[in-house]
């Protein structure tokens, strides 16, 4: 993967994320199972609006039943080679009076689900919505690294990576190890989030052990 020096003058909001989601095409996208454990499958079975996302589930299948028994939901895409979003919000159950007019966008837009799932009829599908979550737009191949958290809809966004505590001693080593060059001095220094890779990499650097994850 070759690197590049950008500017990073691109602004990232809901529309770019959703935007990217939509061309990877295929999502990867993960649920939890009643016994906690983490589901992942591929997902194609979707359509986009501006402030929400549209997931075709077949009635009975146990994706539909893990969302209803749980309604957490991320979905993942490659935009372009190094660069992806990642969403991560609930899934609401669209209400049954509502449910056609998303099958029939979804159906349109993927004909060849009638011959893959030949069970699957317009009239037992399920149908949820995104409207609420954070994206995670995180792009590796510019330099340094570009990660921004944008909320959608009425989402709180719950970042992750690390912060340097006020026990900082400002020694520096935790500049000198990150490969991101992305820690300013100050009193304490201050990791510049955007940029960072969240290897942990300052962590091991750090003698007075000042930096701690995000809560
Ligand atoms: S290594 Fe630790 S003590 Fe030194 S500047 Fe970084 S955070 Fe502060
Ligand atoms: S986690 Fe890695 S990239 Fe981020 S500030 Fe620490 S060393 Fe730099």
């Amino acid at each position: 993967m070759e690197r590049q020096d950008e500017t990073h003058d691109e602004a990232i909001d809901p529309v770019v994320c959703l935007r990217g989601l939509q061309s990877a095409g295929t999502l990867a996208c993960a649920t939890r199972a009643a016994d906690g454990s983490p589901r992942v499958r591929f997902l194609s079975g979707i359509h986009f609006e501006l402030d929400a996302v549209y997931i075709l589930a077949s009635n009975g299948m146990p994706f539909a039943k893990q969302l209803l028994a749980d309604d957490r939901i991320q979905l993942l895409g490659e935009v372009r080679r190094g660069v992806s979003v990642r969403l991560t919000g609930t899934a609401e159950l669209v209400p049954e009076d509502e449910r056609m007019r998303w099958r029939l966008r979804i159906f349109a837009e993927r004909p060849d689900y009638r011959e893959l799932y030949p069970p699957l009829k317009y009239d037992d599908s399920l149908v949820f919505t995104i409207r609420h979550g954070y994206f995670e737009y995180l792009d590796l191949v510019s330099v340094p690294i570009k990660r921004v958290y944008v909320p959608f809809g009425d989402g709180e966004i719950k970042a992750s990576g690390f912060v340097i505590t006020p026990d900082c001693a400002r020694c520096g080593s935790c500049r000198s190890a990150c490969p991101q060059d992305c820690i300013r001095p100050g009193d304490p220094f201050r990791i510049v989030q955007e940029n960072c890779l969240q290897c942990g990499a300052c962590v091991a650097a750090c003698p007075r052990g000042a930096i701690r994850p995000v809560a």
